[in-house]
């Protein structure tokens, strides 16, 4: 495939592809500077895909930059360890992963609605700020960056919530200012009784519809902070041995239009 081809392709998949300088045939860098230190690695202003077709910066590579939908988490050599640490702690799943300049790993992961920290995510992994070299870009040993699980094979990997809370670096919120996300999330939980096989799927779709509330609040809390919530919520509500449905979330469901049954009464009556 052609390199004006790949940056459509990668854009398919909702990757931010731009243009960057590459390698000349004869080794030296399409910036043409005498002495470049990053040859092949640098921005390359004033681009256009269509000045493939017209034959000008035939041997432009490409980098990715972070975008709305997608986080690039860069893990150098050093950081090899504690990226499988990390994958194996909070049951990281498959995602797109590319070789990186200087034997680094990109991996990508939906990007997450918060800003992720700025702080790595341990020694040698770090979230992309700025963009970066990309397969199938030429290096300067005459190979080219390759996918190692390309966006074709799999879909796009989320970072765990568990994750999150660690990498996530917002400013908690007064628990006042909770409240009524709090409500929101006894009635989601109360709504989901009997509808899912495990406590685990259960609290997976109280947090999925929480996210989707929070949104919508101003100002929202963050992700990290909204898992912790919902844990700490859902482990209230089991540690007082399941009461029946709270006042407070049939009046939280009426807030938010939805209606909820109590469960537990219909079982007693049952018996
Ligand atoms: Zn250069």
């Amino acid at each position: 495939m052609s390199m004006s081809k790949w940056f459509k392709h990668l854009q398919g998949f909702g990757v931010k592809t731009i243009p960057w300088h590459g390698i000349k045939p004869d080794g030296s860098c399409t910036c043409s500077i005498r002495g470049c230190v990053n040859v092949g690695d640098h921005p390359l202003s004033g681009f256009s895909l269509g000045m493939f077709d017209e034959g000008k910066w035939p041997y432009a590579s490409i980098a990715i930059d972070a975008c709305e939908g997608v986080a690039v988490l860069e893990v150098t050599k050093d950081g090899r360890d504690g990226w499988s640490e990390l994958k194996e702690r909070h049951g990281i799943k498959k995602t797109w992963v590319a070789k990186g300049s200087n034997g680094s790993w990109l991996v990508f992961f939906k990007r997450p609605t918060d800003l992720l920290s700025v702080r790595p995510w341990g020694n040698g992994m770090s979230i992309r700020r700025d963009p970066i070299l990309a397969p199938p870009s030429l290096l300067p040993d005459g190979k080219r960056l390759q996918w190692i699980v390309a966006p074709w094979e799999c879909k796009l990997g989320s970072i765990p919530g568990s994750l999150l809370v660690i990498v996530t670096n917002q400013a908690r919120q007064p628990m006042g200012d909770q409240s009524a996300t709090q409500e929101y999330i006894k009635f989601v939980y109360w709504a989901q009784e009997g509808k899912h096989d495990s406590a685990k799927g259960r609290m997976d779709c109280v947090l999925k519809k929480t996210i989707n509330f929070n949104k919508d609040n101003c100002p929202s809390i963050s992700e990290g902070d909204l898992y912790n919530l919902v844990e700490e919520t859902i482990q209230g509500i089991l540690d007082s041995n399941l009461p029946p449905v709270p006042q407070q979330a049939i009046e939280a469901a009426s807030l938010f239009g939805g209606e909820i049954a109590d469960h537990l009464t219909y079982r007693e009556a049952g018996k």
